[in-house]
């Protein structure tokens, strides 16, 4: 039976959850910055899984650490030891400067484990009463999809009809010190968790200066500063963490999506030994986590990220991709704005013509690319793009903008 695009999205509309509302294109291969669909038209790949896919797709030293590991010894869980999980958690921690690594799966987890972390510090380091340790974030903030991190939330989609919440989380607008130091000030708060740059709200790059003053206040109220980079890190925004462009060094630095290059959920969370050691043997823990896999896996794809110096393309590719977006000409982009690859065009709906429809658009034109909430479109390519590519890909996204005018 020969299947057509219709036919594969009418089959996981009838035997899948709607829980996302994808773009009406099937894929079935990729590679480096391309991908293609069933029917073989090719498209350059400007979400990257959300920035998972920094190295590209299928890089072949990550798929190889991959396989290679898969046949030998997939999963062990963690109550035996395998060889190659403390190699890397030294590499990791000698790259990041930390004294540990925790390792999990979804960035989620990751996050889970981070505000786990908080609390047991708040109770054995800094000396909270039981059950009283308050988490500041940040409104917009996302985080993942659990119980309690959807807490966290003020996006209704995610928060709405999910309750009783998880509490102990109080939020202050994001890019604002004063609201963030009047909580920090309450001797109860323990942790601040934010991300460097907001990018599932829509790529909102606070003002410059803003974690380092946040980092700073923390230190101030002796509060632990945890940054959420599951996103942002890894050579996304230009530098290998986002919180490098103010030179500030998380107490809890958390990663996921690229720290794999796309190949399966690892994610981890670094931190020092008195945050760290706060959590004892049988009180955290996941049975895929640090499984052998995703250590070699990740191993290959930090490599990945400096043999190609993808951190620098990066910053040289964003900057030009912002240059040539706002140059044009066009009454539906209203804003262009981002650091590194991690991008947003902000729409100003026209005609009734909204970012959903540009994305069509683009499709037709061979670039896909996902709007994050109604009336932004995030554009985050492989970090593996070059400039010739890049100057393609602009040709085809100012061909969909132009069918608008
Ligand atoms: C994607 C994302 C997460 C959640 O990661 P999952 O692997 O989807 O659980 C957490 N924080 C940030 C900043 C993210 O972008």
């Amino acid at each position: 039976m020969n299947m057509t695009t219709k036919d594969y999205i009418a089959r996981e509309d009838q035997y899948g959850a709607h829980n996302y509302h994808p773009l009406p294109v099937v894929l079935e291969r990729g590679e480096g910055i391309f991908v293609w669909d069933v029917e073989g038209k090719k498209y350059y790949d400007f979400l990257a899984a959300y920035s998972a896919v920094n190295q590209g797709h299928s890089h072949p030293k990550i798929v190889k650490a991959l396989t290679d590991q898969a046949s030998k010894l997939a999963l062990t869980s963690r109550a035996f030891y395998n060889n190659v999980l403390g190699e890397w958690e030294e590499y990791i921690t000698k790259l990041f400067g930390y004294d540990k690594m925790l390792p999990m799966n979804s960035g989620a987890e990751a996050d889970e484990t981070a505000l786990k972390l908080i609390r047991k510090w708040a109770y054995k380091v800094k000396g909270i009463p039981q059950n009283e340790a308050r988490i500041v974030c940040c409104d917009g903030n996302f985080h993942g999809r659990t119980i309690t991190i959807i807490s966290m939330s003020t996006d209704p989609d995610a928060y709405d009809d999910y309750g009783p919440y998880t509490p102990g989380f109080v939020k202050v607008p994001y890019n604002d010190l004063e609201a963030l130091e009047a909580e920090l000030k309450n001797p109860n708060t323990a942790g601040f968790l934010v991300e460097p740059i907001q990018a599932e709200a829509g790529v909102y790059v606070p003002e410059d200066g803003y974690l380092a003053k946040a980092k700073a206040l923390c230190e101030k109220h002796n509060v632990l500063f945890v940054a959420d980079e599951v996103q942002t890190g890894l050579g996304r925004t230009g530098k290998m963490l986002a919180c490098d462009h103010e030179g500030v060094r998380p107490d809890v630095l958390v990663l996921g999506k690229a720290i794999s290059g796309g190949l399966m959920p690892v994610s981890c969370v670094l931190a020092d030994d008195e945050i760290m050691l706060t959590i004892k043997p049988g009180e955290h823990g996941s049975t895929y986590g640090g499984n052998p896999i995703a250590a070699k896996v990740a191993i290959a794809a930090l490599e990945v990220l400096q043999e190609e110096k993808l951190v620098e393309n990066s910053e040289k590719i964003g900057a030009y991709f912002r240059k040539e977006m706002k140059a044009i000409d066009s009454p539906l982009i209203q804003e262009v704005r981002g650091k590194g690859l991690l991008n947003a065009v902000q729409i100003k709906p026209t005609n009734g013509k909204t970012a959903w429809d540009v994305c069509l658009a683009m499709k037709e034109h061979g670039l896909i690319a996902k709007p994050t909430h109604e009336h932004t479109i995030r554009f985050t390519p492989p970090l593996t793009i070059t400039e010739e590519q890049m100057a393609d890909a602009i040709k085809l996204i100012k061909k969909a903008f132009a069918e608008f005018e």
